[in-house]
């Protein structure tokens, strides 16, 4: 019989585990708390390591169509001026791509079988229990929901986010950690003045600014990056005030404040994101619940890196679940999924944390990134099968 698989969340994380699950033969159920499958009105940039996922889940076409591969890559400071680095440093001009977040959670929806998405089930609790505990025949675990109603698998993921409640039943409660910098997000449309393809960061003390393309080139993603005294929610429904985020950005290069003066334009749109990660958590799975994405390991975006490591971990986790003999194996495919994903997280974690830091002082420390983008994961867990 076909393993079970519950994954509570369906963000891009959750999505793109339901994806990788179903196809690799495990029955997969998506229980997400809102209404309908959303995603904020914001741009993600895909990185090799991400995309080659992507093209592995089938999706590949999709985001040919509808994302915006870099033509080239631009680091600045306030005034325009270009500073030289190395194409690895940044965002790989011809191998990285910039898409909507919901084309991206679109085209992944569109590869579950019909009926895998259950909405309005907001995840409230969680128990299980194991053939080895002597309470039952065969273990399984089983997720509640606010409305009453329980959904029963051999194995529970927790693509819940950065608040997760089910990474509250594999290790102690605690907040996340706020960085000290709000980003002001958002769309506008395509500028003339802008050209086609390009993503771009001005650095400065204390801010930066990104810029790159989306939907096959029709918008422009932006993000302003602004050091603060005072704790800013993380919420997209914050409206982000334009008027604010031109005068954090008054002086820097004209065509900045042409984005920002677009923003309250017809199709611009902002808001304003506190940002938050948490430090490396010293496990992720407790026997048939194990985490994945920003419940797992929430990261500044300073590498670009949330969406493609939950990517990364959606496919570890299916190729192992598939290698595993039957129901009585999922505890130790978890485990072995851990400890494939927890190391490598853990340094894309603290080394966004770096890179942030690096930004906001005009760019004197610049990550190689080659170990994040040179990474094939399935290559990896399949080895592990072997
Ligand atoms: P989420 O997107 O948070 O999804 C969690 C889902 O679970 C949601 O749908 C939520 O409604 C649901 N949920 C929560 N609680 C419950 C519950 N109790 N019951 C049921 N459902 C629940 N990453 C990149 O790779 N590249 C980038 O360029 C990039 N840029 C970024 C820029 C900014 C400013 C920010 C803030 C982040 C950026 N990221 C980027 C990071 C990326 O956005 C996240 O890492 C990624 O979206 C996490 O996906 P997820 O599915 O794990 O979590």
């Amino acid at each position: 019989m076909a393993l079970r698989a519950v994954v509570v969340g369906g963000g891009i994380g959750g999505v793109a585990a339901a994806v990788a699950l179903a196809r690799a033969g495990i029955d997969v159920e998506v229980h997400e708390q809102a209404r309908q499958l959303t995603e904020v009105g914001a741009g993600v940039s895909l990185a090799p390591n991400g995309l080659r996922i992507l093209d592995r889940l089938g999706v590949g076409d999709g985001i040919r169509r509808l994302g915006s591969r870099y033509a080239a890559s631009q680091l600045r400071l306030p005034d325009g001026q270009v500073v030289r680095h190395e194409p690895y440093q940044f965002a790989m001009a011809g191998q990285n791509v910039g898409i909507h977040r919901a084309d991206l959670l679109a085209l992944l929806a569109a590869e579950l079988p019909p009926g895998t998405v259950r909405t309005g089930h907001r995840c409230t609790g969680f128990r299980q229990d194991d053939a080895s505990d002597g309470a039952s025949d065969k273990g399984s675990a089983t997720v509640s929901f606010a409305d009453g109603t329980t959904a029963t698998a051999d194995v529970v993921i927790g693509a819940d986010g950065i608040h997760s409640v089910l990474q509250g039943f594999v290790v102690a409660p605690a907040e996340p950690v706020f960085s000290g910098v709000v980003a002001y997000r958002g769309l506008v449309p395509r500028l003339a003045e802008y050209p086609d393809g390009a993503i771009r960061m001005w650095m400065g003390e204390g801010r930066h600014f990104l810029i790159f393309p989306v939907r096959a080139g029709e918008l422009l993603n932006y993000v302003g990056f602004v050091q603060t005294d005072t704790a800013v929610r993380e919420s997209w429904s914050a409206s982000g005030d334009p008027a604010a985020l031109a005068a954090h950005f008054a002086g820097w290069d004209p065509l900045i404040g042409r984005v920002i003066a677009a923003i309250s334009g017809p199709g611009g749109s902002g808001f304003q994101w506190g940002m938050y990660d948490r430090v490396p958590l010293p496990r992720w799975s407790d026997g048939r619940l194990t985490l994945l994405g920003d419940a797992a390991h929430p990261m500044l975006p300073h590498l670009g890196q949330g969406v493609n490591q939950a990517l990364e971990d959606a496919v570890a986790l299916a190729t192992l679940l598939a290698a595993s003999p039957g129901a009585d194996g999922v505890p130790r495919a978890l485990t072995a999924y851990e400890e494939l994903r927890r190391d490598r997280t853990a340094r894309v974690q603290l080394g966004s944390r770096r890179q942030g830091a690096g930004w906001d002082s005009s760019g004197s420390q610049l990550v190689d990134r080659r170990w994040i983008y040179d990474y094939d994961v399935w290559a990896e867990a399949v080895a592990l099968t072997r």
